[in-house]
């Protein structure tokens, strides 16, 4: 039977380790602490494919919203919600060829009483999982034997050094995030994601809300999820300064929009894996040796997971074919 070796229990990691189980692979995954406790369990978790590159990556994160109905099949529903998003940013920024309905500030009114007076876009395929929570249950679904606390300090094909011993197996395939750069010298992006969780409110918002500067979602707890960078999803900030001031900040005008007291119940830090070019780094860097690393994980964990697993097992996957790390390990 053909072996993989996942490093890395996030959303990829843990998507990667169902596909290939599902395809006859034995799967082990290792994690250096546990699963979704990188990126993975601070996301804001928006399925979207607005935030585009270029034609190839909106091609990639279309067929991301596809391949998490595809996923939802096999898991259960009940992790993702599907209410469309309010696009109040410049309309120019949403890619071509991309489905939205432009909306009046009544008809916006209409279905988002709380939502800024103005026109938006609606762009209703959008939706939005608890990617902790799909983290859990993928790995769950998978079968796959999890091992935490063991870290991989060098790999090489089919082979990984821990300090608790060495792993062998036909595949390693480094889904590791931020932890993959410095294992096969993958440049990356310095982005800090920082994200207030309010205590629970009543059912103020039912869309994701992007306004110009602040992203915004109420999840199935009543719990507000806001990203405290600007249009998180394209934000370049390397630091991020005053963190108690953005608080308040946020606080304060999340309070104002919604005319209810918005208050932190938490707020979550997490590095975003961004390859050095902003572009998903998946493919092969030898035989053996695999890479996944992507920000907007969210919305590409499942894709990623069905094309990487297509190569893995010897067939093909063109959507795949722009991503190849190649790009950056050469350059
Ligand atoms: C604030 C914020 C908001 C976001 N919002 C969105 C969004 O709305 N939509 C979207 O699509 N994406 C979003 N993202 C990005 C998305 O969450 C990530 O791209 C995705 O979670 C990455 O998942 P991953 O499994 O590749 O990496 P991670 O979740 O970081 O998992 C990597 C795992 O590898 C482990 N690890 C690292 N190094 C080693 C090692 N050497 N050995 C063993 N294990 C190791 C870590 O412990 C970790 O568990 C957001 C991210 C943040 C931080």
């Amino acid at each position: 039977m053909t072996t993989a070796l996942i490093l890395g229990a996030g959303v990829t990691g843990a998507c990667l380790a169902l596909a290939l189980s599902r395809a006859g692979v034995c799967v082990t995954v290792i994690d250096q602490a546990a699963p979704a406790s990188g990126a993975s369990g601070a996301s804001f978790g928006w399925i979207n494919a607005s935030y585009s590159l270029t034609q190839a990556h909106f091609a990639l994160r279309a067929e991301g919203i596809a391949a998490h109905h595809r996923l939802s099949r096999r898991l259960g529903t009940h992790l993702w919600d599907w209410p469309g998003c309010l696009w109040f940013d410049d309309p120019a920024a949403l890619p071509e060829g991309y489905d939205a309905i432009p909306l009046t500030a009544a008809q916006v009114r209409q279905r988002e009483p709380l939502a800024p007076d103005l026109p938006a876009l609606l762009v209703p395929q959008e939706g939005a999982v608890d990617v902790a929570a799909l983290t859990l249950a993928a790995l769950r679904a998978s079968g796959a034997r999890v091992l935490c606390g063991v870290k991989a300090e060098a790999v090489a094909p089919g082979h990984v050094s821990t300090a608790v011993g060495d792993f062998t197996a036909d595949h390693v395939i480094l889904a590791n995030g931020c932890g993959a750069a410095p294992l096969v010298g993958l440049p990356m992006l310095r982005r800090p994601g920082l994200m207030l969780i309010s205590r629970p409110l009543p059912r103020v918002l039912r869309h994701i809300l992007a306004l110009p500067g602040q992203d915004l979602r109420q999840d199935r707890t009543g719990r507000l999820l806001a990203p405290l960078a600007a249009q998180h999803q394209s934000d370049t900030a390397e630091t991020v300064a005053d963190i108690p001031g953005r608080i308040a900040e946020a606080e304060a005008a999340l309070s104002a929009l919604l005319s209810h007291p918005v208050q932190a119940e938490s707020v979550t830090l997490a590095f975003r894996p961004v390859p050095g070019d902003g572009l998903p780094a998946v493919g092969a860097l030898a035989p053996g040796l695999w890479l996944a690393v992507m920000h907007s994980g969210a919305t590409l964990a499942p894709v990623v997971a069905e094309g990487l697993t297509a190569l893995i097992t010897g067939g093909t996957a063109p959507l795949l074919e722009p991503f190849s790390p190649a790009r950056l390990l050469e350059a």
